[in-house]
């Protein structure tokens, strides 16, 4: 088998991904570039909890098949955001029950808590693009190319896109956004929460360097 560490180092992602239910069943997709420029990336239909890593589909940044099984049928984003994005290494795509949430309020995140501001909140919420499509792709570079210091997408009635500079920090992107909301979501339950002043902005960044 060949790519046998991207396919591997994926797949354990995949599975650390699916343990935490960032990923359920066969929805969402992660993917990174391999070091000859490729990109390995999951396969389409078949389910993560039964994946090995020979279901690891490999892909050019054109989209066609080099081996493996059919990839996944979001790959037009994860290429797109490839061709156009030099900091993104990997692409963790969700979709995690508090992305899907907020992508459909189609309300762009504040920045309420330090798991948001790692991903670069304020969050927003990308136009419309029916998933799968070149559009989908074109949305999110648009952003990400708009906004250097962001690592995370809300996909409008979809999920949410994470990028990282190795499958790790994508995964970690993708985990501490969905732990932003979860939190954010269940504070407006109980009251008003209140996002982060400009001085405590400026406090947290200090001690941590972000
Ligand atoms: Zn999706």
């Amino acid at each position: 088998m060949s790519y046998q560490d991207e396919r591997e180092q994926l797949l354990e992602i995949v599975q650390f991904a699916y343990n935490v239910d960032l990923i359920r069943m066969s929805a969402g997709n992660i993917s990174s570039r391999t070091a000859d420029g490729n990109v390995a990336i999951t396969p389409s239909g078949i389910k993560y909890h039964s994946m090995n890593a020979e279901d690891i589909s490999i892909v050019d940044l054109e989209c066609n098949l080099l081996e493996g099984p059919i990839p996944s049928s979001e790959i037009p984003m994860h290429t797109a955001i490839y061709r156009n994005i030099s900091r993104a290494i990997s692409i963790c795509h969700t979709h995690s029950i508090y992305g899907m949430v907020f992508a459909m309020l189609q309300e762009d995140i504040p920045l309420m808590n330090v798991e948001l501001m790692v991903c670069g909140a304020p969050i927003p919420v990308a136009p419309w693009a029916s998933p799968g499509t070149a559009k989908a792709g074109e949305v999110t570079v648009d952003i990400f190319q708009a906004r250097p210091e962001l690592s995370v997408i809300l996909l409008r009635q979809h999920g949410l896109v994470a990028i990282g500079n190795s499958l790790d920090q994508a995964f970690e992107k993708a985990y501490n956004a969905e732990t932003g909301l979860e939190t954010f979501y269940k504070s407006r339950l109980l009251g008003t929460p209140q996002p982060f002043s400009q001085e405590q902005i400026n406090e947290i960044k200090e001690t941590y360097g972000i």
